[in-house]
C-alpha cells in the first residue's frame, strides 16, 4: 500500500499490508493472550497507559510531522490533536477505576449482590483517519484499561500514525499480542468481520457503519458506531457580539479544513441579524490562509481523499444551479495536492445537496430564516443526529430550542468540541452507542451479577 501526501501528491512510504491469513494469526495470539492482561490489576494496566501518555508527549514534534504529513493536517492542529488526545487520555487514568472496580449493590442478612465488569474480551476499532488520535483514544484506551485486547485497523488515510500508535503501547509495557496493528483498506476491514470477534467499535461513514451492522448482527455482540452528521448552527436575533458569534461559527465549519465529524455543516441565521452576520463571517473566512499544512501559519490544509473533491465541487455547483450566490471561495486548486477554496454560500435551501448530505469539507451554507419556530423545523430536517447548536444571549432560549434536537450533543455559545467527561453519542445515521463519559469507560465491559448466599444450614 502506498502512503501519499495529499498536499503534495508524493509517495512518503510503501507498506505491506495484511492478508486474511496474517489477520488470523494475529487473532489468534491476542485471543491467547487476553486472559492473561485481564488478570494484571487494573493499577497495572493504567501505570502502563501513564507511560503510553509521556510517550505522547516525548514523541510529539515526530507524531505532529507523521500526521501532517499523511493526512494534510495544518501542523498547529495535528499538535492541538495530541494534545487534546492526552487530555482524554488523563480522564481515563483518573476515572477509569472508578467505573470498572467491582460494586456491591445491595446486602442483607447472608446475602451479596455485587455486579463485576468484565472486560469484552478481543474486540475490533475499524478507525476514521480525520481525527486518528482523538478517535483512536476514545477506544483504545479504555478498552485496554478494562482488560480488552485490541485489533486496531486504522484508516489507508492514516496508516503510519496507526503503526506509531502501536508502537508507543508496546513500549509502554501493552503485551504485542494485546494490541494488533491491522494494516490497509476496505477489504481488510472486512476480513476482521469475519473474526469471531467479541465486540466491534466503528469509527467513519454512516454508508461502512450499516455495512458492518448488518455482516456483524448474528454475532450479538455489541457493534458501536461512530458515524457522521450534518450539524446545524442557529444564530437568533439577540447576541450583543455578532462579529465573535461569526468568528466563532467559521471555526466551527472550517477547522480541520472541514473535515471533522462534529464540524458545523449547516447555518441558519435569524432576518433581523443575517446580513451583518454573513458579512462578519465572509471577513473571517477571508483571513483564512490556504495552503502547505507544514507551516505553522496555515489554517485550511489538504482535503485528505482525492476523490471527495468531487463530492465537494458537485456540493457547490448543484446549490449555484438552484439559486444559491457563491459569496467567496467555491472551487478545487489547480497543481499538485488535494486543496479546496473555503466556500461560503449563501441563499441556500433544503432542496440542496449542501444543506442535506454531509460535506466534510471546507463548503458552508448558510440559511435566512424567520424565526426560531422555522429554524428549529430546518435544524431537524436531517437524517443525521451528532450534534446542534445555538448562540444568543439568553441561555432559557437556546435551551428551549437544544430540548427539541434529536441529536446526542447539543451547545450553548460553543460548537465542534469533544469533552471526555460527556458521553459522545451520535442519534439515527449518527450512530449507536458512545465513547467517553461513565459510558464510555463501561461500554468495553460486560457486566457479571453475583448473588453470593452464605449458607445458613
Ligand atoms: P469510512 O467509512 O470510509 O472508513 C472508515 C474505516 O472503515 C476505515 O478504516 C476503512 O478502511 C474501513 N472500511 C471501509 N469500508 C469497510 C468495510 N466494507 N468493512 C470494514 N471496514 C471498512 O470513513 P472515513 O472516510 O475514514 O471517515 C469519515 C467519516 O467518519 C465521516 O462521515 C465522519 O463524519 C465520520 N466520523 C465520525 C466520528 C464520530 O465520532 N461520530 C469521528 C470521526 C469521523
Amino acid at each position: 500500500m502506498k502512503i501519499i501526501n495529499p498536499a503534495t501528491g508524493a509517495v512518503i512510504q510503501e507498506i505491506e499490508e495484511d492478508s486474511a491469513e496474517t489477520i488470523h494469526q494475529k487473532y489468534k495470539k491476542a485471543r491467547t493472550a487476553q486472559p492473561r492482561w485481564a488478570d494484571e490489576p487494573l493499577r497495572r494496566r493504567i501505570a502502563i497507559i501513564e507511560r503510553f501518555d509521556a510517550l505522547l508527549e516525548q514523541n510529539r514534534d515526530e507524531l505532529a510531522r507523521t500526521l501532517t504529513q499523511e493526512v494534510g493536517k495544518p501542523i498547529r492542529q495535528s499538535y492541538n490533536e495530541i494534545k487534546g488526545a492526552r487530555q482524554r487520555i488523563g480522564f481515563f487514568i483518573k476515572h477509569s477505576e472508578r467505573w470498572l472496580s467491582e460494586e456491591i449493590v445491595h446486602q442483607e442478612e447472608g446475602l451479596t449482590e455485587k455486579i463485576v465488569y468484565e472486560p469484552l474480551g478481543v474486540i475490533a476499532n475499524i478507525s476514521a483517519w480525520n481525527y486518528p488520535y482523538l478517535v483512536g483514544v476514545n477506544v483504545i484506551i479504555p478498552a485496554l484499561i478494562a482488560g480488552n485486547a485490541v485489533m486496531y485497523k486504522p484508516s489507508e488515510y492514516s496508516t503510519l500514525t496507526g503503526v506509531a500508535i502501536g508502537r508507543l503501547l508496546e513500549e509502554a509495557g501493552v503485551p504485542a499480542d494485546i494490541f494488533q496493528v491491522i494494516i490497509g483498506g476496505r477489504q481488510t476491514g472486512e476480513a476482521l468481520l469475519d473474526l469471531p470477534l467479541d465486540g466491534y467499535f466503528f469509527t467513519g461513514s454512516y454508508a461502512t457503519g450499516r455495512f458492518i451492522s448488518q455482516r456483524v448482527a448474528a454475532r450479538m455482540v455489541p457493534c458501536q458506531l461512530e458515524l457522521g452528521g450534518k450539524d446545524p448552527l442557529y444564530v437568533p436575533d439577540n447576541n450583543s457580539n455578532l462579529k465573535a458569534v461569526a468568528a466563532a461559527a467559521a471555526d466551527g465549519a472550517f477547522y480541520n479544513t472541514g473535515q471533522s465529524c462534529c464540524a458545523v455543516e449547516r447555518i441558519y441565521v435569524h432576518e433581523k441579524v443575517y446580513d451583518a452576520f454573513v458579512r462578519y463571517f465572509v471577513e473571517e473566512v477571508k483571513n483564512f490562509k490556504l495552503g502547505n499544512p507544514e507551516e505553522e501559519s496555515t489554517y485550511i490544509g489538504a482535503i485528505t481523499r482525492p476523490q471527495h473533491l468531487e463530492v465537494l465541487q458537485r456540493q457547490v455547483e448543484d446549490a449555484i444551479s438552484k439559486g444559491a450566490r457563491l459569496l467567496i471561495g467555491g472551487k478545487k486548486l489547480q497543481g499538485p495536492g488535494n486543496f479546496f477554496e473555503p466556500t461560503v454560500l449563501t441563499d441556500v435551501s433544503h432542496d440542496m445537496l449542501v444543506m442535506k448530505e454531509e460535506s466534510f469539507g471546507p463548503v458552508i451554507g448558510i440559511q435566512k430564516v424567520k424565526d426560531d419556530a422555522e429554524a428549529v423545523q430546518l435544524m431537524l430536517d436531517t437524517e443525521y443526529g451528532l450534534t446542534a447548536s445555538v448562540y444568543c444571549d439568553e441561555r432559557q432560549r437556546a435551551e428551549a430550542i437544544l430540548k427539541l434536537m434529536d441529536t446526542g450533543t447539543v451547545y450553548w455559545n460553543c460548537c465542534d468540541r469533544v469533552s471526555p467527561y460527556l458521553p459522545w453519542s451520535g442519534r439515527k445515521h449518527s450512530g449507536l452507542g458512545s465513547t467517553l463519559s461513565y459510558a464510555g469507560i463501561r461500554a468495553f465491559t460486560r457486566p457479571k451479577a453475583y448473588h453470593l448466599r452464605a449458607l445458613s444450614f
